[in-house]
């Protein structure tokens, strides 16, 4: 495939492809090789407004479709995502760097969300309650809340998308997706997706060009009800006060830096394998992605030898190569901003246990990088690293490992590994994160709620709350 073969992004609104107004806004290109894909098309403000009035305007349609029709054209899309699925893997590692199973993967799991959502469709139950006095009717009806206005990054191009856009879907809400500008393929075939499963011109619309623009224009625009972002608490942050001036409901998805309490009877040898494949998914650009990794002191230098070791011999290179382990860096602002943060460790005493270093001069390769004993004063220790960086300190006792691990306001995913019940138990209690690995750096499958606390955000996606999120539950009292 070569880069004229590649899918042409453009913008999908009221059911018809068209380019930018403004122009483009970037170049799309192979963090791997370097090479230019194509360019992002760039939104004009006529754009948006036509994309606002056709979500507003199917939203009167498919708000009113019933759920057995919404679902089954959920269920066909996830049919055809999975028919395409190499074809859009491809694309997806091409734009975005990881590794083409990881690609696969990843389409596998947004198919996966579509057949969840289509089920969820079927089983938003409402209720009834006992009537204070006879004749009587009081009730409880979950309906959709309007136009979502769905904002995703970079790191997992068509499964945020897919789990914002199946949900809001299946609840009755019509979306204005944005994908982020360096990865929009993905986005565009699950739009291709959904067309040719039958969904009604507008109740999905595709806009792309500078996040800001679009962002300030949709979320002040009247037809938007629900804002839903997942990326960094910075620009979340900001973007929860545009919604509040507006007093719209919102659902943010933010950053981490999550911790990985090791105790003394853990299984070394699966919990440095785990480890090691934990940490380097996705080159380590993952919201949930584990950080500080809080070993007691008594397996410390064993533990940090064999996960230096491993890091080590990790396969590092272009994604769509068999047997490649982990791809490059999705961005250049990545491999400035890992290395800056590896620098700045050393400097302040810490040990590179193993990489530190970007790897070659084509495509944003960086080395899987090992640091120990990096003091909290370290820029690493504080700010996600977003990178295939992992930091090993060492606790005493259970009250320090859990005093190391809270001492950042982050909390979206933490990790325990002990061959211990009881010790399982009670920090996966006592941890304070949306998610908990036991064993495990699997905190997120579309049956289980994902979502973050304090900096990491509020709201949730999968699960049946995942529905509740696109959904208000409409009060009836009927007397006859
Ligand atoms: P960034 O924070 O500017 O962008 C992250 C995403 O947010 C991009 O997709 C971007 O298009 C979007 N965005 C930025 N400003 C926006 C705005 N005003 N309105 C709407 N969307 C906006 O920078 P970046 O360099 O892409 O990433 C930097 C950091 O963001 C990473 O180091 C990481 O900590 C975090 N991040 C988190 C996630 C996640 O899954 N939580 C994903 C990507 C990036």
């Amino acid at each position: 495939m070569s880069a004229s073969d590649h899918l042409r992004a453009q913008l999908f609104i009221a059911g018809q492809w068209r380019d930018g107004g403004a122009g483009t806004v970037n170049d799309l290109i192979n963090p791997a090789t370097d090479e230019v894909l194509g360019s992002t098309p760039r939104a004009s403000v006529q754009d948006l407004d036509d994309a606002a009035n056709a979500a507003d305007k199917a939203f009167r349609g498919w708000s009113r479709t019933s759920a057995v029709e919404r679902s089954a054209i959920l269920n066909k899309t996830a049919a055809l995502l999975r028919e395409r699925t190499e074809s859009i893997a491809r694309e997806l590692t091409r734009e975005q760097g990881k590794p083409l199973a990881e690609a696969e993967l990843e389409v596998a799991l947004s198919a996966e969300t579509f057949e969840w959502f289509a089920a969820e469709a079927l089983r938003s139950y409402g209720r009834t309650m006992p009537a204070r006095f006879s004749g009587q009717r009081q009730m409880v009806i979950n309906q959709p809340l309007g136009p979502v206005l769905a904002l995703t990054p970079w790191n997992f191009p068509i499964l945020l998308p897919a789990r914002k856009i199946a949900a809001a879907l299946a609840a009755g809400c019509t979306v204005i997706s944005k994908p982020a500008e360096e990865t929009p393929s993905p986005t565009v075939a699950i739009a291709r997706a959904l067309h040719d499963a039958g969904l009604p011109a507008g109740a999905l619309n595709v806009v792309l060009g500078v996040p800001s623009e679009i962002s300030r224009h949709l979320i002040a625009a009247k037809a938007i009800r629900k804002i839903s972002f997942t990326g960094s608490t910075t620009v979340g942050r900001h973007l929860a006060g545009l919604a509040a001036q507006y007093a719209k409901p919102s659902t943010m998805e933010l950053g981490g830096h999550a911790p990985v309490v090791i105790f003394a009877d853990a299984d070394l040898d699966k919990t440095v394998a785990a480890c090691v494949a934990g940490k380097t998914r996705n080159a380590g650009q993952v919201c949930t992605s584990p950080t500080r990794f809080i070993v007691h002191e008594s397996i410390r230098d064993e533990f940090v030898a064999r996960f230096g070791q491993a890091m080590s011999e990790l396969k590092v290179g272009e994604g769509l190569d068999p047997g490649v382990q982990m791809g490059p860096l999705a961005n250049s602002r990545r491999l400035v901003a890992v290395g800056e943060l590896v620098d700045d460790a050393a400097a302040q005493g810490a040990e590179i246990v193993t990489g530190g270093n970007r790897i070659g001069t084509t495509g944003n390769f960086f080395q899987p990088t090992l640091i120990a004993d990096a003091p909290i004063t370290a820029r690493a220790m504080n700010e996600e690293p977003f990178g295939p960086v992992a930091l090993v300190n060492s606790f005493t006792d259970v009250e320090d490992a859990l005093a190391q691990a809270h001492r950042l306001d982050v909390g979206l995913a933490g990790y325990v590994f002990t061959q211990s019940a009881d010790t399982a138990m009670a920090m996966g209690e006592e941890l304070q994160a949306g998610g908990i690995g036991i064993n495990s750096f699997s905190v997120s499958s579309i049956e289980a709620p994902f979502g973050g606390l304090k900096d990491s955000g509020y709201g949730y996606e999968g699960g049946y709350e995942g529905l509740d999120g696109y959904q208000h539950h409409k009060y009836i009292n009927h007397v006859a």
